[in-house]
């Protein structure tokens, strides 16, 4: 077992967008950072691979101006965005049966339901970057969005129409899913859910994620070492102290740690976190589903299809045309449902809402089973925003938590991840600042 001996101000746990973010704001700042990543890679939930002939996001991919944190660095660093191909047609299962026509007709049958479900959201999140800035965000919070479509009185095919457009949002089943969350994406999106359809899936990075978070690394003047999962956090006269699975050790004054909540848990720090940022990993977050990419034959023009949450896939859309085949992608609800590298099993899963669909390949990522990521994209349950968000932000001295999952806005998404880094990063600065004034690169 080897052991190092380094003094960093600051130690970054974890290279996805937060932390890859943060080194880049702190190291501008003068401080000196290590960042410890505990995969080969840079990116975490965001991973550009090569798949299927072509390079896929295997995570994170959609971006858009309304999710104003990516959307000034994409600026910053001169990137380009293309569209995802806008549907033709639209398939989709409610009732009990199949139907197919424009996608405007899909939305338009939802709009009424939309309209009553997300009428609470002004009053809710009238500052949407200020989650609970109103009195009614905690009764609110203490409601699923299963019970709240059942108080909506739906038909059935409304019902399942609803379910398939919002356990995709979720994805995941909507008996945990938190009702303010729902609440929270339209708050962000002008109070407009069609608008928030568009943010959330409609523009990704000309050249992947990968482009994105490369520029940040390549600005941030840090150290960092791959393949270092932290097991144990301890606190030292001097600050704190990292060690890693292979039982290197590295020192710095404080630390950022920026696992997705799920996940929390997974390094022992001494002094232990907060009851409340234990409780809330314990509990989990309702996020549970699965993304798969696949090659299939001889389509090549746009669609999209919807089905509810009981089936293994809830929604797929054409992404790519190779040669004389297509590339969509898609999403079920419950990662333990569809193993998105099994061709039959994807290529079955499908024909429920394509009948004659042809699966050559397919790919894709199980993020709910993977060690270091434990979850997809955060989605709080009912009762979380309101009992751990606070919570979970609050720096314990030296430790400080940072991450799309604690995102004020646009929590889930790489926009939260950037957001939540130059919070953090102000905070550790600040701390710095008061508690080693005299330490080597305090810098204001
Ligand atoms: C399938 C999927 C689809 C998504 N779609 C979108 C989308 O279209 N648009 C969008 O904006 N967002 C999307 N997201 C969400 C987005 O990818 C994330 O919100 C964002 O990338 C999170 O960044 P982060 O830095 O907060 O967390 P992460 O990216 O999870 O970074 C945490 C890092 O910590 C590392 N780590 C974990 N444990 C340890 C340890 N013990 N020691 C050291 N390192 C450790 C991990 O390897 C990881 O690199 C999607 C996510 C998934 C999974």
């Amino acid at each position: 077992m080897s052991k190092r001996q380094e003094q960093y101000d600051v130690i970054i746990i974890g290279a996805g967008f937060t932390g890859v973010t943060a080194a880049r704001e702190l190291s501008h700042k003068g401080f000196r950072t290590l960042i410890l990543e505990a995969r080969d890679r840079l990116g975490g939930r965001t991973w550009h691979d090569r798949r299927l002939g072509i390079d896929l996001e295997m995570g994170g991919t959609w971006v858009h101006w309304f999710q104003p944190y990516v959307w000034a660095e994409i600026g910053r660093y001169g990137l380009d965005v293309v569209p995802s191909p806008v549907p033709n047609k639209l398939y989709w299962i409610a009732d009990g049966k199949r139907h197919e026509g424009k996608p405007d007709e899909f939305f338009l049958k939802i709009d009424g339901p939309n309209q009553r479900l997300l009428e609470p959201a002004r009053r809710c999140f009238p500052l949407p970057y200020i989650p609970l800035s109103s009195e009614e965000i905690h009764d609110i919070d203490q409601s699923t969005l299963k019970e709240k479509l059942a108080e909506l009185q739906l038909s059935d095919e409304e019902h399942d129409m609803m379910d398939s457009m919002w356990s995709l949002n979720f994805n995941s089943p909507l008996d945990e899913a938190g009702f303010s969350q729902a609440l929270h994406w339209a708050a962000l999106s002008d109070y407009n859910w069609k608008l928030m359809m568009d943010i959330c899936s409609s523009y990704k990075l000309t050249k992947g994620t990968k482009t994105l978070i490369e520029c940040i690394f390549n600005d941030a003047k840090t150290d960092i070492l791959f393949s270092s999962p932290v097991k144990r956090v301890n606190k030292i006269d001097s600050g704190y102290k990292a060690i890693t699975y292979a039982g290197d050790e590295y020192t710095a004054k404080a630390v950022i740690n920026t696992l997705p909540v799920n996940i929390l848990n997974s390094i022992t720090f001494s002094p232990p976190l907060s009851a409340e940022k234990t409780m809330a990993c314990t509990e989990k977050q309702s996020s549970k589903g699965v993304k798969f990419w696949a090659k299939i034959k001889g389509v090549t023009e746009p669609f999209a299809a919807f089905a509810p949450s009981r089936y293994p896939i809830h929604y797929a859309q054409f992404e790519y045309v190779q040669g004389a085949d297509g590339i969509i992608v898609g999403f079920g609800a419950d990662a333990e449902k569809l193993d998105p590298n099994n061709r039959t099993e994807v290529e079955s899963a499908l024909r429920h809402l394509l009948p004659d669909i042809k699966v050559l390949e397919s790919c894709g990522h199980n993020w709910v089973n993977d060690p270091f990521s434990g979850e997809t994209w955060t989605m709080k349950k009912k009762g979380q925003l309101t009992s751990y968000l606070s919570a979970l932000q609050e720096p314990e001295e030296g430790i400080f938590i940072g991450g799309s999952s604690y995102a004020n806005g646009w929590a889930g998404f790489i926009d939260g991840a950037i957001e939540s880094a130059y919070a953090v990063s102000r905070l550790v600065c600040s701390y710095l600042n008061n508690e080693f004034a005299t330490g080597s690169a305090v810098k204001e």
